[in-house]
């Protein structure tokens, strides 16, 4: 069953112009959008994934990963098939880069947005978390879902690519708390080769949410021989400090996959030189990923360690209520149980 979608535009020849993401497609009558969901049956833009969930699951917030917005929260966690990106990296890719064109939306049974807040309070999660596959290209679902959550007293949190234009940006700011938005690179060709995308519409998406209010984290998959060059991991840095130095930087290690079989896992020396570069550029809060090693929270003032991360699991062992250094007082920029 399709659903009719919003941040559309009909044109005179029965064309319609998407503006959820910054592809911005223009779609010619029964075709569908670069994410293979949306598609212009007779004029009129469907979307053919509202409430068809093809994940749905109780996660520490930790795996998102948000480490500065309510740390030991549980994230109730959803996705459909679909992405406006093909990353060659892609470690979710048998659901990301599944299409509905065949009329298939992989998902067991229709759930309406009522259903997935009531499914979330059932399970004791304080958030809802829209992720796995990109949540802009299952927007309207995610949205409706969003409001009534705002309104159960849940939170919602966006992992995405920051693929979106800055109208979809005003529809989804009134119901978003939390972000981890990807940069993968800071080359636009890296982009536009290796995920079929654009830089510049990434970090606008990154500008604007902290701008906004809303608690941005931002995650970089460190690929060998791909984006993990010094002076890229400096101008990546660079950005983040130029929005705020408080901004959580998780820098992750790659391991092989989808169509990058033949490239190495990243080397934890180059995770912890990614650390090193962060923190000369002045970022205050860095986070490697998928290696071993701490992943702990520091006070960026006295240096005492205020959270300790072990797998998904976070305690705060010397952090105040309202995030305030145990140790020196310092409060640590994020959003904390008051
Ligand atoms: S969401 Fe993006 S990729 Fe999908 S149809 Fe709209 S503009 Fe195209």
């Amino acid at each position: 069953m399709k659903t009719r979608a919003i941040l559309c535009h009909q044109r005179g020849d029965r064309t319609v112009q998407c503006v959820l993401c910054a592809h911005r497609c223009r779609i010619v009558e029964d075709a569908f959008g670069f994410c293979g969901v949306r598609q212009n049956i007779g004029g009129t833009l469907f979307t053919h994934v509202y409430g068809y969930p093809i994940a749905l699951q109780d996660d520490p917030i930790e795996k998102k990963p948000l480490y500065h917005f309510l740390p030991g929260s549980r994230s109730f966690s959803i996705a459909t098939v679909g992405c406006n990106f093909q990353c060659g990296f892609c470690q979710n890719w048998q659901i990301s880069q599944t299409n509905t064109r065949g009329g298939h939306t992989a998902a067991s049974r229709k759930i309406l947005p009522e259903e997935v807040v009531n499914l979330a309070r059932e399970r004791g999660c304080q958030n809802i978390a829209y992720t796995y596959t990109e949540p802009t290209v299952f927007f309207e679902y995610a949205r409706d879902i969003g409001v009534l959550a705002r309104r159960a007293g849940l939170k919602n949190l966006f992992v995405t690519n920051g693929y979106l234009t800055g109208e979809a940006r005003d529809e989804l700011v009134p119901f978003l708390d939390a972000a981890n938005v990807d940069l993968k690179s800071f080359r636009d060709e890296y982009y536009r080769e290796i995920c079929r995308g654009r830089l510049e519409p990434v970090l606008e998406t990154i500008r604007d949410l902290h701008r906004r209010g809303i608690w941005v984290e931002v995650t970089t998959l460190i690929v060998p021989g791909e984006n993990d060059s010094d002076g890229e991991l400096g101008d990546i840095a660079s950005f983040l400090v130029s929005v705020s130095p408080d901004i959580p930087w998780h820098i992750s290690a790659f391991h092989p996959d989808y169509r990058f079989t033949v490239h190495k896992r990243t080397p934890a020396e180059k995770i912890l030189r990614a650390q090193e570069i962060g923190h000369e550029r002045g970022l205050r809060f860095i986070y490697p990923g998928n290696i071993s090693g701490s992943a702990d929270t520091r006070c960026p003032v006295c240096g005492r360690r205020v959270i300790r991360r072990s797998g998904f699991t976070a305690e705060a062992v010397a952090l105040a209520r309202g995030g305030v250094c145990g140790q020196c007082g310092a409060r640590l920029n994020g959003v904390w149980e008051e």
